[in-house]
């Protein structure tokens, strides 16, 4: 579908090797290639500039080599720097040295939140670990229930309001949830929040209040893939009204080329630590920021 950096590169550079250092017409031809193919990818423009000023500057430093060819060494300048705007490596979960270690979900409404907190119990559990899932999305009248049903499907409880106590108040859930764990011997809490289809202040404070009533070890943003440029705007919006430590990157089996990651994590300084690629709870794992290189240049 897609003519990758690798061939429009070697097309640029056809016939040139061993010529000592690239010439700034090369290195222009080279940023216009990269330019496009990040655009392609759907990274923020903003980011795109500032990637390829970065690139261009350890271009006009790099000797033309023998071993590899003009292309082939842009392309590993392009990797290397993507690579370190992902994080470098996989950032692993913080666990609270006194557990329950508490990890919070927040983001759009259809983001993948509560889908996301099954796939966080069943990889929690494979870690040894004995998770508890909260429902604190009392927004939409059906997603205890879509909870539950996660919950459930991850051999995990759930915990929900009880009918006539704390319904309509997910503060009150949430810190009802802290203490229910701390009896039952859960050593990580899951909590679910709610989310719109839009940014919305209400809903932001409420995702802040109950962030201070159960102090989050971790806060995961949690954003579509699909939504590519837009990525940037809610993040920096919840970054804003709630803050968060990570993101998770959802619907990665969809035809996104993975911009919104490379976006997310320039403009907030968070890394991406999880990716989902698929509605199975098993459609999941730790984010690895060389291979999503690969899928935003291949
Ligand atoms: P929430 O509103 O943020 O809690 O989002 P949901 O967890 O309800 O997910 C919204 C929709 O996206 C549901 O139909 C999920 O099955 C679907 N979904 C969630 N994660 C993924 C994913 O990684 N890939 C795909 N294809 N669908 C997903």
């Amino acid at each position: 579908m897609f003519t990758t950096l690798q061939d429009r590169l070697t097309a640029t550079f056809k016939g040139l090797r061993g010529k000592g250092r690239l010439s700034e017409a090369d290195i222009d031809a080279t940023a216009r290639e990269i330019r496009v193919a990040l655009l392609e990818a759907d990274v923020a423009l903003p980011v795109v500039r500032e990637f390829i000023a970065a690139v261009r500057e350890r271009a006009r430093g790099a000797e033309v080599s023998q071993a590899l060819n003009p292309a082939q060494q842009i392309i590993k300048i392009v990797n290397e720097e993507l690579v370190t705007i992902l994080g470098g490596e996989t950032r692993r979960v913080r666990f609270a040295k006194n557990p329950p270690t508490v990890i919070m979900l927040a983001g759009l409404q259809g983001a993948g939140k509560t889908t996301l907190a099954g796939k966080l119990a069943l990889w929690l559990k494979g870690q040894g670990h004995a998770p508890l899932l909260v429902a604190a999305d009392l927004q939409r009248p059906n997603a205890v229930t879509q909870l539950q049903v996660v919950g459930e499907r991850a051999g995990t409880p759930v915990f929900a309001p009880e009918p006539g106590n704390g319904v309509g108040d997910p503060v009150r859930v949430a810190r009802q949830a802290m203490d229910f764990a701390r009896d039952k011997q859960h050593d990580v809490v899951v909590v679910d929040t709610a989310g719109r289809l839009g940014i919305d202040a209400e809903l932001m404070q409420q995702a802040a209040d109950i962030r201070d009533a159960v102090q989050p070890d971790e806060i995961l943003f949690v954003v579509d893939a699909m939504i590519g440029q837009d990525a940037v705007v809610t993040a920096e919006a919840f970054l804003e009204g709630v803050g968060f430590t990570g993101v998770v990157l959802t619907k990665l089996d969809g035809d996104a080329r993975g911009g919104a990651a490379l976006s997310v994590a320039k403009v907030t300084g968070r890394q991406v630590m999880f990716a989902s690629n698929g509605e199975k709870l098993t459609d999941f794992d730790v984010f690895h920021p060389d291979r999503m290189a690969s899928r935003i240049l291949d």
